[in-house]
């Protein structure tokens, strides 16, 4: 049987990184998108992923902007014949009280972390369903489930995603694609080591298990999600994240 080809958003950044590595050593083509602007460090990252043994494709392509996912992704359609595997991961924060944030705060964020999802899945769908087989994994956030004081922009983001799961879930249920949200809690990366030593030690605090995931934790679900055997499982929010949220 051929490989399968996995897209994965993000895929460069700290989460992203995990989830190629893993889908790569499942035996999948992987291709990493990143920001056009980061060309430089997304060619550095492909040279370590490759001396680290994992052969991973790079596709430069702003996730925020419908045209060019549009353009790009219907010429990686030509070129792979298929993608089977869509992971959105591509996101950022741009944290502030509401009594603070700015029009840009919240557009950036909802286009990065939302619109995007729409963005990247509207030209690979259609073939999926075509084909009969299809794994979308949204990747949201706890503080998409609880919401987040200084994040009213990234929480409506991510709670949007996981709307966009079930309904999108119904749409594919019958033809063989699943749609489901991984929700991860707070996981050891950039993202994190960037919030004040004070304020994570109060996180970490206030998480049941003590301590933040990791990378690999979040790669593990997604590699579940996307296999053959969870064909049953769509429309569903996974939580990962030490028991932080429960529901
Ligand atoms: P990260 O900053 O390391 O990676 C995010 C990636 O998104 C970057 O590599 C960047 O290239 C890409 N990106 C940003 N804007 C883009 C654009 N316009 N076009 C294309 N690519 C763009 O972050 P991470 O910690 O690995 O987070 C990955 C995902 O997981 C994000 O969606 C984040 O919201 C979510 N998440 C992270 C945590 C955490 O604790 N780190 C917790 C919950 C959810």
């Amino acid at each position: 049987m051929n490989a399968k080809t996995a897209l994965v958003t993000g895929g460069i950044g700290g989460i992203g990184t995990a989830i190629c590595r893993r889908l790569s050593n499942d035996g999948m083509n992987v291709i990493a998108v990143h920001h056009p602007m980061e060309n430089e460090h997304a060619a550095a990252w492909q040279a370590e992923q490759k001396a680290a043994g994992y052969d991973i494709a790079i596709l430069g392509m702003d996730v925020s902007s419908p045209e060019e996912c549009s353009t790009r992704l219907s010429q990686l359609l030509s070129d792979e014949g298929s993608v089977d595997i869509l992971v959105n991961c591509a996101g950022i924060t741009r944290d502030k009280s509401f009594k603070r944030m700015e029009d840009d705060h919240w557009y950036d964020v909802i286009n990065v972390n939302l619109n995007s999802v729409y963005n990247v899945t509207r030209p690979l769908w259609d073939a999926m369903l075509e084909n009969g087989f299809g794994r979308v994994v949204n990747i949201s956030s706890v503080n998409g489930q609880r919401g987040q004081f200084g994040q009213a922009n990234y929480s409506a983001a991510k709670a949007g995603m996981h709307g966009f799961t079930m309904a999108m879930a119904q749409e594919g249920a019958t033809k063989g694609v699943t749609v489901n949200t991984v929700s991860p809690g707070y996981i050891s990366t950039a993202m994190t080591e960037a919030i004040r030593d004070d304020i994570r030690e109060a996180i970490i605090g206030g998480i049941p298990m003590g301590r933040m995931g990791t990378t690999e934790e979040i790669a593990g679900a997604v590699a579940y999600l996307v296999e053959e055997e969870a064909g049953y499982i769509t429309g569903a929010n996974i939580p990962i994240n030490g028991g932080l949220y429960m529901s």
